[in-house]
């Protein structure tokens, strides 16, 4: 059974994603932080195994890796926003959102590739954001740490394909979730307003593009960046 390492397993995508790859047969490892029952019913679901550690430390990231040895996939997918002015953001907040977004998914991948590299095979699934794509006020930090998250895949990929190592990553739009409860209605409706297929993504839309990735089916495609945003940015 192949086996998949889902980061922020039981958050709103997250869950999406471990669902639709243990549907698809996958052995899932459930990744958490702080949310321990949600990852644990979830696990239960699925039939996987909910592993708490913080992806920006990379010392607890090295030894949950070697535990559970190499995964055939990997999806990086925990990461935290704030919305706050880029001369405002205290440098504490700033500098999480870079260690998680950008160096969490970084000590992940550079934690699971020796063993992929003596397989000679692996997928590795970056979730970055269309904001990393095109940037967003007053999410500087954030979109900084997603735009680097598009150049890490473009480079990783180059680096790994010689080991049959594929390394693409996916650029949500604005996806239902806990990430956008902030937003009021008023709010909601100007951003749908915006968005060109005239509705928000679900969990379902990024999930149904991981697997589409992860799959023989994109067995030739390495270190690209694949949108699911509705047409908000083209
Ligand atoms: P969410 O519901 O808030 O989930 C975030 C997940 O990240 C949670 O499971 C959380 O786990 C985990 N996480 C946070 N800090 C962590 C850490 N230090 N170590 C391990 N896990 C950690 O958000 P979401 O909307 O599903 O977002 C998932 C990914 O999609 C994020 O990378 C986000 O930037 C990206 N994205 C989202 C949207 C959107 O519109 N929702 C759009 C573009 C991109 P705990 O609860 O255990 O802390």
């Amino acid at each position: 059974m192949k086996k998949a390492l889902v980061t922020g397993g039981c958050g709103g995508i997250g869950e999406a994603i471990c669902k639709k790859l243990a549907n698809d047969g996958y052995y899932i490892y459930i990744n958490y932080a702080h949310s321990k029952d949600k990852a644990e019913k979830l696990a239960a679901e699925t039939g996987g195994t909910a592993l708490c550690f913080d992806v920006s430390d990379n010392e607890a990231v090295r030894s949950a890796i070697n535990e559970i040895g190499r995964p055939d996939l990997l999806v990086n997918n925990a990461g935290i926003s704030e919305i706050d002015l880029f001369t405002s953001i205290s440098p504490e907040k700033a500098d999480r959102i870079l260690n998680i977004n950008l160096r969490g998914a970084m000590n992940c991948a550079r934690a699971v590739l020796p063993e992929m590299i003596r397989a000679k095979c692996g997928n590795i699934i970056n979730i970055s954001s269309m904001w990393g794509q095109c940037g967003a006020s007053c999410e500087v930090d954030y979109s900084a740490s997603k735009a680097g998250l598009i150049g890490f895949t473009k480079a990783l990929a180059k680096e790994v394909a010689p080991s049959g190592i594929r390394v693409n990553c996916i650029a949500p739009g604005f996806i239902m979730t806990e990430m956008n409860k902030r937003f009021s209605e008023e709010e909601l409706e100007l951003i749908r307003e915006e968005i060109p297929l005239g509705i928000f993504g679900t969990p379902m839309h990024v999930a149904e593009a991981v697997a589409f990735m992860a799959s023989d089916r994109a067995e030739y495609i390495t270190g690209q960046i694949l949108a699911v945003n509705g047409g908000m940015v083209i």
